[in-house]
């Protein structure tokens, strides 16, 4: 069978199989632009919608049950239902909410972040990753004075602060300048020709939804230097990748950034983002000093973020459940690897956090990566149909529900689309 062929059939399997949720996508789309509002989770023919989840397991409108390998991209990592992270929210709700005033939890979140992350000194929350992101560049912008911004080609700093192919509309009015990442050559001429007005260098540490290829360790290391010497704020998105060690990426490679953003699991599961650094810098929102700037957020401390969060860190997430889920992810991988060798599969990925590309390999910055829309869309609906739930673009983030059971079953089914792979055929 040909590969146009056997999409085809993919697809129109994939419909027969959902007629409540391909119902629901159509009720949705009429309040709702395209049936959708966080346009990550939309593919065709039409979206898949869940009706419970426990555990590593979501199930369908339609009552399918899958084993989530996506984790709500690095959110998910405490997996569904979790007994403490639901008893913190109880507790929470119990003792009211939205009180409109400090609660106990919020100071507890951030000595435990900063326990844990080297470069956080001092640590102000938000309700997602974009907005930390945005307040962090605002904060670097304000603190040194300047206004260029560095980011890399494929990151996702969030909603307003994408760098994938083309120019996004959407994207805040920074200056901002890219440079390719994991190429030290390119990042030396574009720093040194804004290096007087260059106020930032934001990096995702593991580009995310840019594929999931990890930051060299000696680029990471060239841009630590060239921050220190043009005075630029280097700033780790640690959104997706604070998993990778109890301390993030920073703490793994021993590079300690200016300032760090996180966000996903961070809030136990709840909306949740933080940014954070330098004492010196974030100095600038203490509200006891003339002069300082206001932060202000009605639900950057709202209480369920703040309790699932400390809970969640505290009691599942000590330093040796994030070794734990490194290795596993490390592990999986390793298999993946051995499975696509020959085929047009490639794996990358770091830890827990693996995305499937099709060659040829190797992929190590995104100018390596070749759209391959048909096979990852075939890739997508097969692996649907033999029950496992990932990310259309391919990405898996384990959660600490994943067990050598679940990895076990989704190698077999790696090796059953790998057989079955029709013939390639350019597209
Ligand atoms: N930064 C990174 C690296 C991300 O992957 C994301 C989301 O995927 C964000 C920031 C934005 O976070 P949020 O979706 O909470 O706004």
């Amino acid at each position: 069978m040909t590969l146009d062929k056997a999409l085809d059939a993919a697809r129109a399997r994939f419909a027969e199989d959902n007629p409540a949720s391909r119902a629901a996508h159509e009720e949705a789309a009429a309040h709702l632009p395209g049936g959708n509002t966080r346009t990550t989770l939309f593919y065709q023919p039409f979206p898949l919608t869940m009706a419970s989840a426990d555990g590593c397991r979501l199930t369908d409108l339609d009552g399918h049950t899958y084993v989530d390998l996506l984790g709500d991209y690095t959110a998910g990592l405490y997996g569904h239902n979790n007994p403490v992270i639901r008893g913190a929210v109880e507790a929470a709700l119990d003792g009211g909410w939205n009180y409109g005033a400090h609660g106990p939890d919020e100071a507890r979140l951030a000595a435990v972040l900063c326990e844990r992350f080297p470069s956080l000194e001092l640590v102000r929350f938000t309700n997602s990753g974009t907005e930390a992101n945005l307040l962090a560049l605002a904060t670097a912008t304000t603190h040194t004075g300047r206004g260029t911004v560095l980011v890399f080609t494929g990151a996702y700093h969030g909603s307003v602060l994408s760098f994938g192919d083309s120019a996004f509309p959407l994207n805040v009015p920074h200056r901002f300048v890219v440079a390719e990442y994991n190429d030290v050559a390119e990042t030396a001429s574009v720093i040194d020709r804004h290096a007087a007005d260059l106020a930032a260098i934001l990096v995702e540490p593991v580009l995310g939804s840019g594929g999931c290829l990890p930051a060299d360790p000696a680029f990471l290391a060239y841009l630590r230097e060239r921050a220190d010497e043009t005075g630029a704020l280097l700033i780790f998105d640690e959104v997706m990748t604070s998993r990778m060690s109890a301390g993030g990426m920073q703490e793994l490679l021993g590079i300690t950034p200016d300032m760090t953003t996180l966000g996903k699991y961070t809030g136990g599961g709840m909306t949740f983002g933080a940014f954070g650094g330098r004492a010196d810098v974030m100095a600038m929102y203490d509200p006891r000093r003339p002069g300082h700037v206001a932060h202000a957020g009605t639900f950057n401390n709202n209480v369920l973020s703040m309790a699932a969060g400390y809970a969640g860190l505290t009691e599942l997430f000590p330093p040796s459940a994030a070794r734990a889920l490194f290795e596993r992810g490390e592990r999986l991988r390793t298999r993946l690897d051995a499975i696509a060798d020959g085929t047009a599969l490639v794996w990358t990925g770091l830890g827990s956090m693996l995305t499937v590309h099709f060659g040829p390999g190797p992929i190590t910055s995104p100018r390596d990566l070749r759209p391959a829309p048909a096979l990852r869309e075939l890739f997508h609906l097969d692996m649907l149909a033999r029950g496992f739930h990932l990310a259309r673009r391919g990405m898996i983030a384990l959660s600490l529900e994943i067990t050598d059971t679940e990895c076990d079953a989704f190698c077999d089914a790696v090796a059953g689309f790998v057989a079955d792979l029709p013939a390639q055929r350019p597209e």
